[in-house]
C-alpha cells in the first residue's frame, strides 16, 4: 500500500495565522499592562513630577536642595472622594482681595488663646491647630529671650470684619468682609511690647519671620510682594499653613498666591521633609470627585480657587 506521508511543511497561510495571533496576543498584553498602570495612577493627571531632595544642617535648616522633573512612582490616588465628604482643613485656603470665603459661618474649632499670649485684654481666638502651633512658637520665643510678644488679633467673625472695615475705611491693610484670612481662624497679628510699634524693622519681627515657619506659620504679606498679595508689608500678620508647606514656601520664596499657582502647574510634588516623604497634589474636581490615596495618611484643603490640595505622606 502506498502511504503518502502527510507533508510536515507548514503552509505560508499557517505562518501568517500564527504571526497574527502572536501580534494580537502581544497587543492585548501591552494594553492590559498599560491600562493597569493607568488605574494605578490617577487618569489624565500625573505625567511627571517635581522631585526634590533636601539635606538639613544640624540645626534643622535646609542647606542644599536639588530639584529635577522626572517620572516617579506615585502612591495610588485611586480612592474617589466626593467633595461633600471632605473634611476641609482650610490650611491652604487662599483668601484675598479677589477670593472671598463663601461660607460666613465658621465651622472650625476655635480656641481662646492663653492670657499670657494676649496682654491686650481682648478675647482672642484661633483655629485649634493654629492655637497649639502658636503656643509652641511663643514657648520657643521665650526660650530665645523674646518675652514680650502677644497676639493682638486672631479669629474674626463676619461682623467683626465688617465693623473693622467700616472703622478703618480706605485702609490698605483691612480687607473687606469675606476677604480676610482672620475669618477662618488661621491668621494672627503678633505685636510686641505695648503694641504701639508696627514691628517694622524690629528684632522681634526678624525673629518671627525666621522662626515662624518651623511652627507652620508664614509671613503672609512680605515687603516685596504687594503686587501679588494686594496688601502692603505687614510684619505682624502670620498665617498657619502647616510646617511642611511653610517650609516649602520658604525655600522657594513663594507667597501663598504663588504657591497655589505653582501647585496648579505641577502634577505632583514629591518632597522629603522631617524624615517623611510627602506628595502634594492639586486637583480640580470632576463631577464633584477628587482622588485621594488608599491606605495612606492625607489631609485635604480647598484652595478656594475651585481646586483642592491633597497632602499625603509615608
Ligand atoms: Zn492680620
Amino acid at each position: 500500500m502506498i502511504y503518502k506521508r502527510k507533508s510536515n511543511r507548514i503552509k505560508p497561510v499557517s505562518i501568517l495565522f500564527i504571526i497574527s495571533m502572536l501580534v494580537l496576543f502581544l497587543a492585548g498584553t501591552i494594553y492590559l499592562i498599560s491600562s493597569n498602570e493607568e488605574n494605578y495612577m490617577m487618569p489624565d493627571r500625573i505625567r511627571g513630577a517635581v522631585v526634590e531632595a533636601s539635606r538639613f544642617s544640624s540645626h534643622g535648616r535646609i542647606n542644599e536642595m536639588s530639584s529635577v522633573a522626572a517620572p516617579i512612582a506615585i502612591p495610588p490616588f485611586t480612592r474617589e472622594m466626593h467633595i461633600a465628604e471632605i473634611t476641609d482643613t482650610q490650611y491652604l485656603k487662599l483668601v484675598n482681595r479677589d477670593l472671598a470665603i463663601t461660607n460666613h459661618t465658621c465651622h472650625t474649632r476655635l480656641t481662646t488663646v492663653w492670657p499670657d499670649m494676649n496682654v491686650s485684654g481682648v478675647n482672642v481666638k484661633l483655629h485649634e491647630t493654629a492655637f497649639y502651633a502658636m503656643g509652641e512658637l511663643f514657648a520657643h520665643a521665650q526660650s530665645s529671650g523674646i518675652n514680650d510678644l502677644f497676639i493682638a488679633s486672631g479669629y474674626r467673625s463676619h461682623e467683626d470684619q465688617s465693623r473693622l472695615y467700616v472703622n478703618m475705611a480706605n485702609s490698605d491693610y483691612v480687607m473687606p468682609p469675606g476677604h480676610s484670612e482672620h475669618q477662618i481662624g488661621l491668621a494672627a497679628d503678633i505685636l510686641s511690647g505695648d503694641g504701639s510699634s508696627s514691628m517694622r524693622g524690629s528684632a522681634e519681627a526678624a525673629w518671627l519671620r525666621e522662626n515662624a515657619p518651623d511652627f507652620g506659620f508664614i509671613l503672609r504679606y512680605p515687603e516685596d510682594r504687594q503686587h501679588i498679595t494686594g496688601v502692603p508689608y505687614e510684619p505682624w500678620h502670620f498665617r498657619y499653613v502647616g510646617r511642611l508647606h511653610a517650609w516649602y514656601m520658604g525655600i522657594h520664596s513663594f507667597v501663598l498666591e504663588e504657591y497655589i499657582e505653582y501647585l496648579k502647574e505641577n502634577d505632583v510634588i514629591r518632597t522629603e521633609f522631617d524624615g517623611n516623604i510627602y506628595y502634594i497634589l492639586y486637583q480640580t474636581p470632576h463631577d464633584g470627585i477628587i482622588f485621594v490615596p488608599e491606605n495612606m495618611n492625607f489631609w485635604v484643603s480647598s484652595a478656594n480657587t475651585g481646586g483642592y490640595i491633597v497632602t499625603t505622606w509615608r
